[in-house]
């Protein structure tokens, strides 16, 4: 028994993913966890086509784009809805906090629940041996726009990510991939892993695939977020801003404020 990562398309960019059981034939519904469904709509198109059969839905933070189709969702299957607690999301049912687990036997599947706040004060990622959901925390080659947390929450947050294992998938809610690793390469041009991973990623938006999900592994080589306690990341932030800097975190505020009027 398995499970398979399948994604619904949502506005333009969002990915909501599903955590469906692998069936040995297409006649048997597939139990499916939906996590982030800012629409309802996708969704349950992606139900109807692949014989799914939602048990739960997980969420990571309060923004519209991430849970938009959570209170539809929950009334059509009549089923759980789990967010964090540090906010305030209508349609859920189950709070959680850091340190929580959530198991779904059917699924054979128990996920941690981490606090990872910056992106939001209370923004949560679900995380599996092997698998992560991360919302709007981690993205390949980048991380999200610090909207209520403080740079230092975010850094926290995004090295307690990167402690896990270097082979889990990251799944990341964006495909942002490609602008962010112009920005990447900016930061660090002469970074060989970005270089590849860019010509990896041009090749797959050409065929309009997903550039996720990503691991940690390779996110710790291209991530410029992962990477300002690098002497090479702090000298390109340093002449960015024109001055010393004094420690990665100074060197990741910079960075962060760097991207954020970035146009690559
Ligand atoms: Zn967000």
């Amino acid at each position: 028994m398995g499970c398979s990562v399948l994604h619904a398309d949502a506005f333009e960019d969002n990915y909501i993913w599903l955590v469906a059981l692998d069936q040995p034939n297409n006649e048997s519904q597939r139990p499916t966890i939906i996590v982030d469904p800012g629409d309802e709509d996708p969704v349950l198109e992606k139900v109807a086509r692949d014989n799914l059969a939602p048990i739960a839905i997980l969420c990571t933070h309060h923004h519209g784009d991430h849970v938009g189709g959570a209170a539809a969702l929950a009334r059509e299957f009549n089923i759980p809805v789990y967010g964090p607690r540090a906010e305030s999301i209508s349609a859920v049912t189950h709070p959680l906090d850091d340190g929580d687990h959530l198991t779904f036997p059917v699924l054979g599947l128990e996920f941690t629940v981490m606090a990872v706040p910056g992106h939001t004060r209370g923004h949560i990622a679900y995380y599996s041996p092997g698998l992560l959901f991360c919302g709007d925390t981690l993205f390949s080659a980048g991380c999200g726009r610090l909207f209520e947390g403080t740079a230092e929450q975010m850094l926290d947050s995004l090295s307690r990510l990167a402690a896990l294992p270097e082979d889990t998938l990251v799944y990341c809610a964006h495909e942002y991939t490609a602008a962010n690793l112009r920005f990447a390469s900016t930061v660090e041009p002469d970074n060989r892993a970005v270089l590849q991973k860019i010509n990896e990623v041009t090749a797959q938006r050409q065929l309009n695939t997903p550039t996720l999900p990503s691991r940690i592994g390779i996110e710790k080589q291209i991530n410029p977020f992962l990477r300002s306690s690098l002497p090479g990341v702090k000298q390109a932030a340093e002449a960015h801003v024109g001055h010393t800097l004094a420690d990665p975190l100074a060197t990741f505020t910079e960075i962060r404020r760097w991207k954020d009027h970035f146009r690559g």
